[in-house]
């Protein structure tokens, strides 16, 4: 049995959203900046997109709409847009768990002379929002903050956040990339001011994206040069990626209730079932609000990456969720964060479900894991007994002559 459950990853794109891409490669293949009958009418549906992405994310005017090429670039653009915007302010804030999209430019940034607050979370996941309002400055050019994490599913009280930087007259971008599709996203009805998302993880292809600019704010586009998306995104649209995404965009908001309950019921039973057959298990995020298709369990003394190509051996995919390094996986910097013990930290693996995975799968992954984790504990306590042990507590995958 294949078992897919790396949804945060990507995820399949719905075979309808790809039937409807087709003709606007081989069709419909008009610039939609041209003038002529080719182009105008694929502006038209150009036009149809935004309205769709738009409604998927609650936003009042689709013009607040502006597409993208991926996630990475909604997270760019919004950030460097807003200190280009804002030239006399230096200062950023952002949290310690983002993805490397925010977390690598902020660094970058932070290279180049800004000041970055690197905002804390606890031992759940969850932000210390007095901490976010004694960082807010005279000098703050842009507060970035996630709306869900994409390795615990911890999800942030977004409306308090952005509830904070309106008194303050900061600008929010909100990294909005595994929220949208999941739960609801309202942009239009919160204190957001700028918002990304990414078509791959709802059903879209890789390569388009989208960013939220909320109407009145004063953006300096990322990518200079033709006059597309009202000279806020230069380059030639994506079209047919930009029609896919609006497709899914529209079929997600239609289900979005749905697929929650039943992805919700479907990963609390995965986790249930994987705390009770594996010893020496825990969830990282549990306590707070969660991503209803995303779970990340840590197996004490282990390390994920072995996990990993063990349960491929079974047909099942499933991440560590952070980053590896060949021959060596560095530990995650959002369980670095949470403050995640040592022994805990190495044997993260996420699981995330998406509307294609059945009660069925989750049972055959409760079948395989038990033994795939008694075996690595096996190794792991030999490990222990002889050599100095490592300081992060892990078991390497070359112990088992696997990848590394
Ligand atoms: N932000 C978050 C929270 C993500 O999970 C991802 C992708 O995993 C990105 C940004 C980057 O999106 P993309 O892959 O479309 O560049």
């Amino acid at each position: 049995m294949d078992v897919y459950f790396d949804n945060n990853a990507t995820t399949k794109v719905l075979p309808e959203v790809a039937a409807a891409m087709l003709p606007f490669y081989t069709e419909h293949y008009g610039n939609p900046s041209s003038i002529h009958r080719f182009g105008s009418s694929v502006g038209e549906q150009i036009a149809e997109a935004r309205t769709q992405v738009a409604a998927l994310i609650g936003a009042a005017d689709p013009v607040e709409v502006i597409f993208t090429s991926c996630g990475t670039e909604g997270d760019n653009a919004a950030i460097r847009g807003m200190l280009e915007a804002r030239p006399d302010k230096r200062h950023i804030v952002t949290t310690k768990v983002e993805h490397p999209a925010v977390l690598g430019l902020c660094q970058h940034l932070e290279k180049k002379g800004y000041r970055v607050t690197w905002l804390n979370v606890d031992e759940n996941g969850a932000l210390d929002l007095a901490e976010l309002d004694a960082a807010l400055t005279d000098d703050t050019a842009v507060v970035s903050i996630m709306w869900a994490n994409n390795e615990t599913g911890v999800i942030f009280p977004i409306d308090q956040i952005g509830a904070m930087t309106r008194a303050k007259g900061i600008p929010l971008h909100v990294d909005a990339v595994q929220a949208a599709g999941k739960i609801p996203v309202k942009v239009g009805e919160l204190p957001i001011d700028l918002l990304t998302i990414s078509g791959h993880k709802f059903h879209a292809p890789k390569g388009v994206g989208a960013l939220y600019v909320r109407r009145g704010i004063t953006f300096s586009p990322f990518l200079i040069g033709g006059h597309q998306e009202k000279n806020r995104r230069a380059g030639t649209e994506n079209v047919a990626s930009i029609i896919g995404m609006g497709n899914a965009a529209e079929i997600a908001l239609g289900r979005v209730a749905e697929d929650s309950a039943a992805l919700t019921k479907l990963r609390d039973r995965l986790q249930a079932l994987l705390l009770e057959s594996c010893p020496d298990s825990r969830v990282n995020g549990a306590q707070e609000p969660r991503l209803p298709n995303t779970v990340n369990i840590s197996f004490r003394y282990l390390e994920g990456e072995s996990v990993l190509v063990l349960l491929d051996q079974q047909g099942i995919c499933a991440s560590t969720g952070s980053a590896c390094t060949a021959g060596s996986s560095e530990p995650s910097h959002v369980l670095r964060a949470m403050g995640v013990p040592a022994d805990w930290l190495q044997g993260a693996v996420r699981f995330s479900l998406s509307r294609f995975n059945s009660a069925a799968e989750v049972n055959y992954v409760n079948e395989k894991m038990p033994s795939i984790v008694q075996r690595l504990q096996g190794f792991s306590a030999l490990g222990r007994l002889g050599d100095q042990p490592r300081s992060d507590g892990g078991v390497r995958a070359s112990t088992l002559g696997a990848r590394g």
